[in-house]
């Protein structure tokens, strides 16, 4: 029997025993192996892929027809990083399955990290894979960073090492989501520190769960290129427009 086959054979004995639910409203669901299927079939339905025309800096996905472009936040203030991938827009059952998912229910790390892996083949080159860190205060009272959680799927993906080390969150920010964009920013000035001597010279892909200003990834990938990267490139789950 093949390595391949192994694995399916003790995941479809696993979901006879616990069928899977649904990430987002937790009915249960019919095992599958495709990612979008774990999802309930209304809760599927819901959910909008990020597709082209879209920015192809901040993956910020436009309405209408057309080619990629650069949106304004980009031509005005270009980011630290080169790139970035979103699987989904926010909102609806996607939007309910990464709350769950940050909000204890870790066990979702699975089925959302598949989701995410599904860019893998949309990808650019990279050397290593690294999650947004959370603060270590923030870090202990969730007891997981759930970007990081999806990063290991990822990298499993792409067959490149994972870095959970050697980039820092150094200060405790104030939650994010009660602040304009310009606020964020300021908010996360120098907030993150990075290792020259894991990321000198490499080809990054910087994962998130959420890129919703990207003011988090901006900063973050700020502290990367001081550490000497040589191209930073973002792959989040869902993206808020
Ligand atoms: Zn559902
Ligand atoms: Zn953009």
């Amino acid at each position: 029997m093949s390595a391949i086959v192994l694995p399916h054979l003790w995941e479809d004995l696993c979901g006879l025993i616990w069928p899977p639910r649904c990430p987002a409203c937790d009915v249960p669901c019919a095992p599958t192996h495709e990612p979008v299927l774990a999802f309930c079939e209304l809760c599927a339905e819901a959910l909008v892929p990020v597709t082209s025309p879209r920015c192809p800096i901040c993956a910020l996905p436009f309405d209408g027809v057309g080619p990629d472009h650069a949106c304004g936040e980009c031509l005005r203030s270009p980011p630290a990083f080169d790139s970035a991938f979103a699987a989904f827009e926010y909102g609806g059952p996607a939007a309910t399955a990464c709350l769950r998912f940050k909000a204890g229910k870790a066990h979702l790390a699975r089925p959302l990290g598949q989701i995410l892996a599904s860019l893998a083949a949309d990808l650019p080159q990279v050397d290593i894979v690294a999650p947004v860190p959370l603060h270590n205060r923030r870090l202990a009272r969730r007891g997981y960073n759930p970007s990081a959680l999806l990063a290991a799927h990822l990298a499993a993906a792409i067959g490149a090492p994972l870095r959970t080390a050697g980039l820092w969150r150094t200060r405790n920010t104030p939650s994010q989501t009660q602040l304009n964009i310009n606020a964020r920013k300021k908010n996360l000035e120098g907030a993150f520190l990075a290792d020259e001597r894991t990321f000198g010279g490499l080809r990054v892909l910087l994962v998130d769960d959420v890129l919703t200003t990207t003011a988090t990834c901006r900063a973050a990938s700020r502290a990367l290129r001081q550490a000497g990267a040589a191209q930073i490139h973002v792959a989040c789950l869902l993206r808020a427009t």
